[in-house]
């Protein structure tokens, strides 16, 4: 993979950052990831806004506009020379040269890179759907940090996740402060019920994946809501999956143990992951 850090290009193993830099210490840093396939990056504007957007609400400054980190990314994807990558844009609240505790002292750092693109689930996962755990550890309250600034505490996530491997599961959903179901490490969710579609709405990530899911859906004329989903929902639903840029759309078949439904990816799921990656071919959905 190619790293733009620093306002140079280098392999991955030489971008290297401060044990001192906030993003590090304090977890102060927010990114974008967004995924290329066959050479063309998806939906790249709505990543932007994204990043944009934590930018502003965090008061931190790049010296780059939206066609400026653009263009890195594109650079980053060219001189990787991957087709399918990963490409994360990033910005930590840098270090103070003085140690100070004022923010507003911290030179803010912006990075990119690109690597080669890997799934969250692999085939045989993408096949047969996978199997989730619902963990108890409850997800970051929106109160504390807006989850529309995609950030990286995952302290609740991965607890959860390590919840999950411990009862056999793959991967973890964990909840809201309700009770509700929110989201998982790095993914959105949904449950299909008498041919309708909810996620979570409040408390997750505002997800690109779960946006295209929901102009699939406008497309093809399915009802998609952003509502609160129990956990009794979910285990009850006819279908779920769950969204992420990193995997598309991905099929769940099985919760704590027992077969979502017939325990077979359902039709819905179907339909939606094929029309996901035909878009991949739409210009303007690039
Ligand atoms: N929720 C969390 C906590 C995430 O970190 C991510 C992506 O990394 C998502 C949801 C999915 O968002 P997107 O579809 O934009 O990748």
């Amino acid at each position: 993979g190619i790293a733009f850090l620093d306002g140079q290009y280098l392999p991955m193993s030489q971008a290297k950052i401060s044990v001192l830099d906030w993003g590090f210490l304090h977890s102060d840093a927010t990114y974008d990831t967004v995924h290329v396939w066959d050479g063309r990056f998806f939906r790249l504007d709505l990543h932007l806004d994204r990043f944009f957007g934590g930018l502003e609400k965090l008061r931190m400054t790049i010296p780059f506009d939206r066609d400026g980190v653009a263009e890195i990314l594109h650079s980053c994807v060219a001189l990787s020379g991957h087709r399918a990558a990963y490409v994360e844009m990033l910005c930590t609240r840098g270090a103070s040269p003085t140690f100070s505790r004022d923010p507003r002292q911290a030179i803010n750092r912006f990075m990119a890179f690109a690597v080669p693109f890997g799934s969250v689930a692999n085939a045989d996962q993408l096949q047969r759907g996978l199997r989730v755990a619902i963990s108890d550890k409850v997800r970051i309250s929106p109160a504390s940090i807006d989850p529309a600034i995609k950030n990286y505490h995952w302290l609740d996530l991965v607890r959860g996740l390590y919840d999950a491997y411990d009862r056999g599961a793959e991967t973890a959903l964990i909840l809201d402060f309700n009770g509700n179901v929110a989201e998982g490490p790095g993914f959105n969710v949904f449950c299909v019920k008498d041919g309708k579609l909810s996620t979570p709405a409040i408390g997750v990530l505002p997800g690109i994946t779960r946006r295209t899911v929901f102009d699939l859906c406008a497309e093809v004329g399915l009802t998609a809501i952003a509502a609160d989903v129990s956990v009794a929902a979910l285990r009850t639903a006819d279908e779920v999956f769950i969204t992420s840029t990193a995997g598309g759309i991905m099929p769940v078949t099985e919760i704590d143990g027992a077969p979502v439904a017939d325990g077979k990816v359902g039709p819905i799921t179907s339909r939606l992951m094929a029309l996901y990656w035909e878009k991949h071919d739409d210009p303007a959905w690039s």
